[in-house]
């Protein structure tokens, strides 16, 4: 059995049958015998269902955010946005269907086309931190490229999977083409990379495992979208909008209690600012909210489980100086206080490793080439920001710096008609926006000889 705790009450909130080869392999077979129905259904009717699958998250927002939150530990007014997230992102991708254009290509003796085809069974792996939202990111596009799924939420989180595989079938979406497989990633999700009958894998976790995940997929030259860990740098210069700046830093840091992919964890701040930076950095973190996840005015809840409150406590050791903290409830639950340590060499161990808690560390630079410097001087490359008032500078910075999302004068990285991944060891391939749909697709040419004879054709056969 599965049995899941509430992070902020560490109470069993619900129990499950794990899943293990046997249901992996009989949902790949569901979505196998789905796949030539789904794939073939009328572009528009695909659209429509999708939508409808839309309106059917729409009515039951309330109850999905609040199950969310409970089993995740995020803010009520967090999980709320994201569930109005998952609706946009299968409103989007619902207009898709009826877009995926091929093109026509000039070539001699007859006419020559590409189809995006779907890829067939995919399978889907999603962690903790963002559960329902990042599943919509995969299974919208991967539905409405005419792919079918199977869904393996982590094992910590599974409950709106779960509640998502019910509200697609009553949205008309057909039976078999959304399989939501709940038990242990060693176990169904390595069997998805090894399956044969799955065509591709799309993983948003951990480095560690995704390297795993790429190796495996190696044996059936399995197509893989990896959206992995991050340790991201929100560079402040001295003539930025210190307080905007200031204010706008915690929860870059601290929302999802620094669970975040996205996280801005490196503060690199210019050293002429330093002192002005910090007293506005001090009084935004220590008004932080920090408590129950089911009340509204809450900004920052409990971590995801006990493990992960040892592994957070592990950075806060002496290495780095704490600089101050904010508040954190006593009693039952995973509680940490948002962290700030300061100041931090970016050769610290806070520094380099993604912590993946909330714990900030804030770096000193001189001028924008050391900024870049150690900006660029991690394994990730994610998501991060810069802050200043020279136009040409910032976006000379933002060029400047290897991440697949940033943004200027902002913290924000991810909107569902953009584009959304990482460079270097934080991923492959990209989810959201136009792109994703390429993820979920092959393309496909065709050769339509007109011409009597066709001459040509021979030609490039003796090519290759
Ligand atoms: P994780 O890597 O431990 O697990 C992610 C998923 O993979 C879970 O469903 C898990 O069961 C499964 N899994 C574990 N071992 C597996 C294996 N051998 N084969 C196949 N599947 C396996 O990650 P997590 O702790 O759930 O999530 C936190 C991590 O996710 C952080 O590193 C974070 O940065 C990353 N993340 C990245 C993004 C992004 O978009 N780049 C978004 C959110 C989270």
């Amino acid at each position: 059995m599965i049995r899941v705790i509430e992070p902020a009450t560490e109470e069993v909130m619900a129990e499950l049958p794990r899943a293990g080869v046997v249901e992996t392999d009989a949902a790949v077979a569901r979505a196998r015998a789905a796949f030539p129905a789904w794939r073939a259904l009328d572009p528009a009717e695909r659209s429509t269902v999708l939508h409808r699958l839309a309106h059917a998250i729409e009515d039951r927002a309330g109850e999905l955010a609040t199950l969310e939150a409970r089993n995740a530990g995020k803010p009520i007014s967090d999980a709320g946005g994201e569930i109005g997230m998952v609706v946009e992102t299968f409103r989007y991708y619902a207009g898709a269907p009826e877009r995926l254009l091929g093109k026509t290509i000039p070539v001699a003796g007859g006419v020559d086309m590409t189809f995006r085809e779907p890829l067939g069974v995919v399978g889907l792996i999603t962690p903790w931190n963002f559960p329902l939202t990042i599943a919509s990111w995969k299974v919208a596009p991967a539905l409405a490229a005419g792919n079918t799924i199977v869904l393996k939420p982590a094992e910590l989180t599974p409950l709106t999977a779960i509640e998502l595989e019910k509200v697609a079938v009553e949205a008309g979406i057909p039976e078999g083409v959304l399989n939501v497989v709940a038990g242990p990633g060693s176990v169904c999700g390595q069997r998805l990379v090894e399956h044969p009958d799955v065509a591709k894998v799309a993983f948003t976790g951990s480095t560690e495992v995704g390297r795993g995940i790429a190796q495996a997929a190696a044996g059936t030259i399995k197509r893989v979208t990896l959206e992995l860990g991050g340790k991201s740098a929100n560079v402040i210069f001295g003539d930025a909008d210190l307080q905007a700046a200031a204010s706008s830093a915690p929860l870059a840091v601290f929302g999802n209690a620094g669970q975040d992919c996205c996280a801005r964890s490196r503060i690199l701040v210019e050293r002429s600012a330093m002192d002005e930076f910090m007293s506005a950095l001090e009084q935004a973190v220590t008004a932080l909210r920090v408590g129950d996840p089911l009340d509204h005015e809450t900004q920052m809840g409990p971590l995801i489980s006990a493990d992960q409150l040892e592994t957070v406590s592990s950075y806060v050791n002496g290495e780095a100086p704490v600089a101050f903290r904010g508040s954190a409830p006593d009693g039952p639950g995973y509680w940490f206080p948002p962290t700030v340590l300061a100041p931090v060499s970016n050769d610290d161990r806070p520094a380099r490793e993604e912590i993946f808690g909330p714990v900030a560390c804030v770096i000193p630079f001189e001028d924008e080439a050391e900024a870049v410097s150690i900006a660029n001087d991690t394994i990730y490359g994610l998501s991060g920001s810069v802050w200043t008032r020279d136009g040409a500078r910032a976006l000379r910075t933002a060029r400047a710096i290897e991440t697949g999302v940033i943004s200027i004068n902002s913290n924000t990285s991810v909107r569902v008609s953009t584009p959304f991944g990482g460079f270097k060891q934080s991923g492959v391939g990209r989810e959201l926006g136009p792109n994703a749909l390429d993820a979920y697709s092959e393309v496909k040419n065709v050769y339509y000889a007109t011409e009597p004879g066709d001459p040509e054709a021979g030609e490039a056969e003796n090519i290759v």
